[in-house]
């Protein structure tokens, strides 16, 4: 992966609309964002007055179309991200920002490719490798563009993944610390789980 200096380079996002959102999980703005270094859009929902603030709890979610959408038991990204919400929701200020990296940033028709390679015995890591990929291609400069454009300070990141931490830090965003984020498994996804630890060093 090639390091970038977050001081040298200029944002990737432009912070475009946003708007007041009450959900199921309470009242929150959704901020709505343009990328021009990949040309998607991004959303990010945020509780309470983010700005400046030390410490303040934030979610990375990479985009699950399978898990979030239509309720997929093969990962446990929706219980992650309905918790996160919940959790947020019920606490005084946070954000959840939603990130643009199906499938670990391989994309849908790789991530099904992988499945079904999954389906023949191959474990989540090994499926990635088989399809000449490494088993996480995700990047965090932009989700560290969208934190700065939010104003945050600093932030406790909701997340097992100390990678994320690390791909945050170097992107030049304080992380105070992880707050835990375990899901109880079912029988579809536990050796999922058991590889995101062994394999992958998720803190599970
Ligand atoms: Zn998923």
């Amino acid at each position: 992966m090639i390091e970038e200096n977050a001081a040298e380079r200029s944002s990737t996002i432009t912070r475009s609309a946003s708007a007041q959102m009450p959900s199921r999980f309470g009242d929150f703005r959704i901020y709505a964002f343009q990328c021009t270094s990949d040309g998607q859009e991004y959303g990010a929902v945020v509780k309470g007055d983010i700005t400046n603030g030390t410490g303040v709890p934030v979610r990375l979610h990479s985009e699950c179309f399978t898990g979030d959408l239509m309720g997929s038991l093969r990962c446990d990204c929706r219980d992650q991200l309905e918790a996160a919400l919940e959790y947020i929701g019920s606490i005084e200020c946070g954000a959840v920002v939603y990130l643009r990296q199906e499938g670990r940033g391989i994309g849908l028709v790789n991530k099904v490719r992988a499945y079904a390679l999954q389906d023949g015995g191959l474990d989540t890591v090994e499926a990635n490798h088989a399809l000449g990929f490494p088993d996480d291609l995700r990047q965090y400069n932009i989700a560290a563009d969208i934190l700065r454009e939010l104003e945050v300070g600093s932030v406790r990141l909701i997340s097992n993944n100390p990678n994320k931490r690390d791909g945050l830090l170097a992107a030049g965003i304080t992380v105070d610390s992880l707050i835990p984020h375990r899901m109880t498994p079912n029988s579809h996804n536990a050796s999922y789980l058991m590889t995101k630890k062994i394999k992958s060093g998720h803190l599970l």
